[in-house]
């Protein structure tokens, strides 16, 4: 037996409708997405290498990368491969079970990293929310609060920089140091204190006993391409042993190769005690790791944090054959020559057109500061690039960003440059008909 029953609709629904059989184009966002992007004119359909190709056939050289993700390019075929492959056997088990895939990339981050222990989820973010709630659960099992009944410890402070980017959970934006991400959010976690990046004195007076965890990027991505110095990871490292607080690594966007060792810690003689990965570790597939010491990762009991698709055995099989590309001499070779063509080609067109205050950067993580007179313009840039068939990031709305994929070759850095100064000459072109 049926009872009727009204569907009832909040009274502020709107009516709108669309029309479902016409053709997919950019104006379709417009009409069925959230308005939190603004992506660009064209839809790409296909990609091969650095190429890609939007729905009209038109092709771009791709110096974006999907921002920093696609580090073996577009349809590598080893990781094609690789993904077809675990899709014809098992997708999906949940992690009442274990898989082969996850357990082999486990242990091939393990053989290749600091860490013993790796825990698996599906983007920076969550590795990050992982990295923050594992540092916040072992400060309150090593330091309870006298008398504590519900895990209380008054080691609970996160130190983290400003300027920082660690993700959009309501945690992760907390504790990074843009404060444009958290506004209207509010009531915010709170126990997170921030301080200037490569700022040894402020840190100094940052860190105590009360805090668990002091969070870097060993390189700013989102926050406009800046290094940590190697002093001021050094002073990170130590005030983290002298404080009992742990020093983990966000290398969402400068690990996997990117800098063009396998992590960036490997460049800056310190050890972290967790280094967080996704981005460039699935080359386009949502994976991300929380990498850590068993000493660590103990404090991680059955039960105490987990997530649904974590250790995805089709994400890890694909991460798997990214791993294997990108920590081939090979690559990590490419990835330094690379990096001096990029720098030789950028001042070569600064020389030119004096747009540059600075090229900075490491590995083929570049950023190309613009000069006083373009000042937040980065967006002009992209889409002049965008006309020349060129895509390009920007980190900040002053610093033009490249991510190619690490195994990018000359010849595309070249054509790819040519683009680029295409789309620069340009925009200085309709600036001074403009100014005329
Ligand atoms: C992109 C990024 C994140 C967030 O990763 P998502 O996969 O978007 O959640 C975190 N930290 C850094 C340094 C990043 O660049």
């Amino acid at each position: 037996m049926t009872t009727e029953c009204k569907l009832l609709t909040p009274t502020t629904q709107s009516t709108q409708s669309t029309q479902a059989d016409a053709p997919i184009s950019r104006a379709t966002f417009d009409q069925v997405m959230v308005p939190n992007y603004a992506p660009g004119a064209f839809i790409p359909v296909r990609g091969h290498g650095s190429r890609l190709w939007d729905q009209s056939g038109r092709e771009f050289i791709d110096f974006a990368g999907g921002i920093a993700v696609s580090a073996v390019g577009h349809t590598h075929p080893k990781v094609v491969k690789a993904l077809t492959d675990q899709a014809n056997k098992i997708w999906h088990v949940a992690n009442v079970l274990t898989n082969e895939p996850a357990l082999a990339l486990a242990r091939s981050l393990v053989e290749k990293t600091f860490a013993d222990r790796v825990f698996f989820c599906n983007s920076g973010a969550e590795a990050n929310e992982a990295a923050l709630k594992l540092a916040r659960k072992v400060a309150s099992d090593n330091y309870p609060s006298p008398g504590a009944e519900h895990g209380e410890t008054e080691k609970f402070e996160i130190v983290s920089c400003l300027n920082s980017f660690h993700g959009r959970t309501l945690f992760t934006v907390s504790v990074g140091g843009q404060p444009k991400y958290t506004q209207g959010f509010g009531p915010l976690p709170s126990g997170i204190k921030h301080v200037p990046y490569n700022d040894i004195e402020a840190l100094r007076a940052a860190v105590s006993d009360k805090t668990c965890a002091v969070i870097v990027e060993p390189i700013q991505g989102e926050g406009g391409v800046t290094a940590a110095t190697k002093e001021y990871l050094h002073a990170v490292r130590e005030l983290c042993d002298q404080h009992h607080a742990l020093m983990i690594f966000d290398e969402v966007q400068s690990g996997a190769g990117r800098t063009g060792s396998l992590y960036a810690y490997m460049n800056c003689c310190a050890v972290p005690d967790i280094l967080t990965s996704a981005k460039g570790l699935g080359g386009g597939f949502p994976i991300g790791a929380m990498l850590t010491t068993e000493k660590i990762a103990a404090h991680f009991g059955v039960g105490s944090h987990g997530t649904t698709y974590g250790g995805n055995p089709l994400a890890c099989a694909v991460s798997l054959a990214v791993l294997d590309i990108i920590s081939a001499p090979e690559t990590l070779a490419n990835v330094a020559a690379r990096h001096d063509q990029f720098f030789a080609m950028l001042n070569e067109i600064n020389r030119k057109y004096g747009v540059f205050k600075e090229v900075r950067g490491q590995g083929l993580l570049i950023g190309a500061e613009l000069a006083e007179k373009w000042a937040g313009r980065g967006k002009d840039f992209v889409k002049a690039c965008e006309k020349q068939g060129l895509m390009i990031l920007i980190a900040g709305p002053n610093v033009l960003r490249f991510a190619p994929s690490l195994i990018i070759t000359q010849e595309d850095v070249e054509q790819g440059m040519k683009r680029f100064d295409a789309a620069v000459a340009e925009l200085l072109a309709a600036e001074t008909s403009v100014a005329a």
